[in-house]
């Protein structure tokens, strides 16, 4: 192979080398977790461009979460001399939406068009099953939802999809109705993103020319997750002298259920003439213990391409398993763990916790804020949806497009300006007929509430006026003020924290502006090397963020339009915490590809892990099992287990039984640090597990088997109560006037002595143990 600079392939083994340093054409590269492949992806972008094989602009590289693909453009500045962030390497969506800034003309859309978030996307067929006069029993928005996503990810518009009965019917005539409310609005959902991509290139030839000629590599990351449409939205963009490198693993196929398909690697093998699939056998990444769980674990699905992994790192340490009584105590147990590793020099950023379910961060999270533990959460409840970053957001959205009718709706009358819902129907009812957005409709309103109306759009109108020419900071700061949602949020009653969330916003902005490179110098980046080689919809430039210069004019996209696109697509993902060593929180499927440290696997009870919608067919447990793959391999040198005996879930406490993955765990990786309480194990367990698959109640058996908790070593006493009774964090207790509930923390002592008890109905209170009267009871 041409040579490569020193020491650029120097840390491969021979089969990574061989992938690596292969002659161009395609290939797929099928091996298990943390073998290599994402390294051999990277190394074989930087070596083609070191070797001059091929421009930046000459490769595309696709994976599938944010922080992925973030992790990946590290991986490959480190590598390469030059700046990596123009080149073509993201999320599938992030790839759609720098393409249609390109070529919004060509596409049909608006210059400014606005993406829809999952939150946003459903408060639109609402509007739309609204608006058609149905009846919301029957076409449930989140179902029809769903079903308008089902028919993009199949790449059908309304006249491609099937009419198989009267429903059918409706449904499609629905997706109509929301397709033209979304053109009209200029917004487009995460799924349109992809199809209306796909279907540019198919339609264009002079565009799919270009790109065909373009991307001489493409590289794709986590191949076995990919849908229907990624995969022809890739073989588009693939053309006859591009080289395909397909990477992934049949054993973590998480998405199955989001209609991924494994089968698109035998696709892919087929239908791009694969001779070579090349096999990685050594994981580099975790320790014996931890490795020897998930082999063991995943031999337990029957449907496998069968591969084998091995490492030489030793066994390590065991793998740890901690049994609590509830999620509380399960979170201060967590808590304690990752602080005391914090305080033996782990960084927090290095300690991942897991959980199948977003539901179950809300407690995690409450108790780390409460700790006072920095920490980030990937996906889940996330920064941008919260309601008053939302209203933020509609406004600023409204500066850049008065005609995002889902913007408008939002605050038209937040704060009140007098804007009653019979106004806002009377304007709908003009929009729909002239078949114009509600803002160029305003007009067709009378008398008060017109008026009101009015002065609507003259305020957003002005925010525009004023905010020309600030910087992204400053536009924040003048549309939170001028909006009026300061004022309001000042004299509401709990307004403070919302107040400071949208400090918070201004202060994500700021992060974005110096992380994306938005200062006086991007403009000067490089831009693409074959930028004027077509005609039709001149190609775009490569910016200094996933937005490209406009193609006719040339200039970047404003601060603002890439700072709101990056609201919808990262979500949470960059909060203003970023940069601050955090304990990282995600769901397991964001945490696909990522490698930590220390991990956390909690929650692992029978119903969330494997999931109760699941455990009906084999196949749904077999992704499960697949799930627990991709958590256990995702840690490095620590491997912590959880589950808990109850659990606070959708407002109702659940009895849990602990997952039927410890069953198939191999005993000597494992290492019980709860002591296992007699009687709770085998008969009684049994019973339990019987009881929770009959559905039935659990009341009778809950109390019989159980014994009072030791606490553990960690948790002793800390506290004592006015009556000299020892407390401790987990602890249920009881309160006159509050009732039941379970210390989440305590802290100082004697005297000083305060905890944190979360009363369920109450709420959390701090109270002060000298003074309080409490009786510790069993929880
Ligand atoms: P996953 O399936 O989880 O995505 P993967 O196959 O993509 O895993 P990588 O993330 O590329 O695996 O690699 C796992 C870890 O092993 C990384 O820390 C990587 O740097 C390291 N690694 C890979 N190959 C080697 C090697 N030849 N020598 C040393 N370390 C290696
Ligand atoms: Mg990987």
């Amino acid at each position: 192979p041409p040579t490569a600079p020193a020491g650029l392939l120097q840390h491969l083994n021979p089969e990574q080398y061989a992938a690596v340093t292969l002659p161009p054409r395609h290939v797929l590269v099928l091996a298990g977790a943390g073998s290599g492949k994402t390294r051999v992806l990277t190394t074989r972008i930087a070596w083609l461009i070191q070797t001059g094989q091929v421009g930046p602009g000459g490769v595309m590289a696709v994976t599938f979460t944010n922080k992925a693909a973030k992790e990946m453009l590290t991986r490959l500045s480190a590598m390469l001399p030059i700046p990596v962030r123009g080149m073509w390497i993201g999320t599938f969506h992030g790839l759609c939406n720098r393409f249609l800034r390109a070529h919004w003309k060509l596409a049909g859309l608006p210059q400014s068009f606005q993406i829809l978030d999952s939150q946003d996307q459903l408060s639109a067929v609402k509007r739309v099953i609204k608006a058609m006069n149905l009846d919301e029993e029957r076409f449930v928005p989140k179902q029809v939802t769903w079903f308008i996503a089902g028919c993009k990810e199949d790449g059908q518009r309304p006249k491609d999809v099937e009419v198989r009965d009267e429903h059918t019917r409706k449904l499609i005539e629905v997706y109509q109705a929301y397709e033209d409310q979304c053109q009209r609005e200029g917004v487009v959902d995460f799924g349109e993103l992809m199809l209306r991509t796909y279907e540019l290139m198919r339609d264009n030839a002079a565009l799919r020319e270009h790109y065909n000629r373009r991307f001489r590599h493409i590289l794709v990351d986590e191949f076995q997750d990919t849908n229907k449409l990624q995969y022809a939205w890739l073989k588009m963009f693939a053309g006859p002298e591009s080289a395909v490198m397909a990477v992934g693993d049949d054993d973590q196929s998480i998405y199955a259920f989001r209609g991924a398909q494994v089968g698109n690697m035998a696709d892919f093998e087929r239908e791009f003439r694969v001779d070579q699939v090349i096999k990685l056998e050594r994981n580099y990444r975790s320790f014996g213990n931890i490795l020897d769980a998930a082999n063991a674990l995943i031999s337990h699905n029957t449907r496998r391409l069968g591969k084998n992994l091995h490492t030489e790192a030793g066994p390590g340490e065991p793998v740890r398993v901690y049994e609590s009584n509830s999620d509380f105590a399960e979170a201060q147990w967590l808590i304690e763990e990752a602080q005391q590793l914090h305080r033996d020099g782990v960084a927090r950023s290095e300690t991942a916790v897991l959980y199948r379910s977003n539901a179950q961060s809300r407690v995690l999270e409450s108790a780390l804020f409460n700790a006072g533990i920095p920490y980030r959460v990937y996906g889940g409840l996330r920064f941008f949806e919260r309601a008053e970053i939302k209203h933020a957001l509609a406004y600023l959205r409204l500066i850049e497009n008065p005609n995002d009718d889902t913007s408008f709706l939002r605050v038209v009358n937040f704060p009140t300006r007098g804007i009653g819902a019979r106004t806002i129907e009377q304007l709908q009812d003009a929009a729909r007929a002239s078949g114009r957005s509600l803002h160029q409709s305003v007009g067709a309103v009378a008398g008060k509430g017109g008026a009101n109306l009015a002065a609507f759009v003259a305020l957003v109108d002005a925010m525009r006026e004023a905010t020309q020419g600030l910087t992204l900071r400053e536009i924040i700061e003048h549309v939170i003020e001028a909006s009026g949602l300061a004022d309001f949020y000042r004299t509401e009653k709990e307004g403070r924290e919302r107040l400071e969330n949208l400090d918070e916003l201004v202060n994500a902005a700021e992060a974005f502006v110096t992380q994306e490179g938005f200062g006086k110098d991007a403009v000067a980046l490089p831009v693409d090397e074959q930028a004027g080689a077509i005609a039709e919809g001149s190609p775009p430039a490569v910016a200094a963020v996933d937005l490209a210069p406009d193609a006719e004019t040339g200039e970047i996209v404003s601060p603002l339009a890439a700072f709101l696109t990056h609201a919808a697509l990262e979500a949470g993902d960059n909060q203003a915490q970023a940069g601050q060593d955090a304990l990282q929180l995600m769901t397991v499927h964001a945490a696909k590809g990522l490698e930590f440290d220390v991990v956390f696997i909690t929650g692992l009870e029978e119903g969330l892990f494997p999931h109760e919608n699941s455990l009906s067919d084999a196949d749904g447990l077999e992704e499960e099992r697949r799930l627990m793959y991709v958590a256990i391999t995702r840690a490095r040198k620590r491997l912590y287990l959880s589950h808990s005996q109850t659990r606070m879930l959708h407002g109702q406490t659940r009895y849990n039984v602990k997952s039927r993955f410890f069953d198939e765990l191999p005993e000597s990786a494992l290492k019980w640090i709860t002591p296992r309480h007699q009687g709770f194990g085998s008969g009684f367990e049994r019973d339990y597990r019987a009881a929770w698959q009959r559905g039935s109640g659990l009341g009778g058996i809950v109390g019989a088997g159980r014994q009072p908790d030791t606490p553990p070593a960690w948790a002793a006493p800390k506290a004592t109560t006015s009556e000299g009774q020892a407390l401790r964090a987990g602890q249920g207790v009881f309160h006159n006037k509050f009732g039941e509930g379970v210390i989440l923390t305590i802290e100082g002592s004697g005297a000083d002595a305060r905890a944190q008890i979360n009363f369920g109905r109450h709420g959390m209170k701090w109270l002060a143990l000298s003074v309080a009267k409490l009786t510790p009871v069993e929880s």
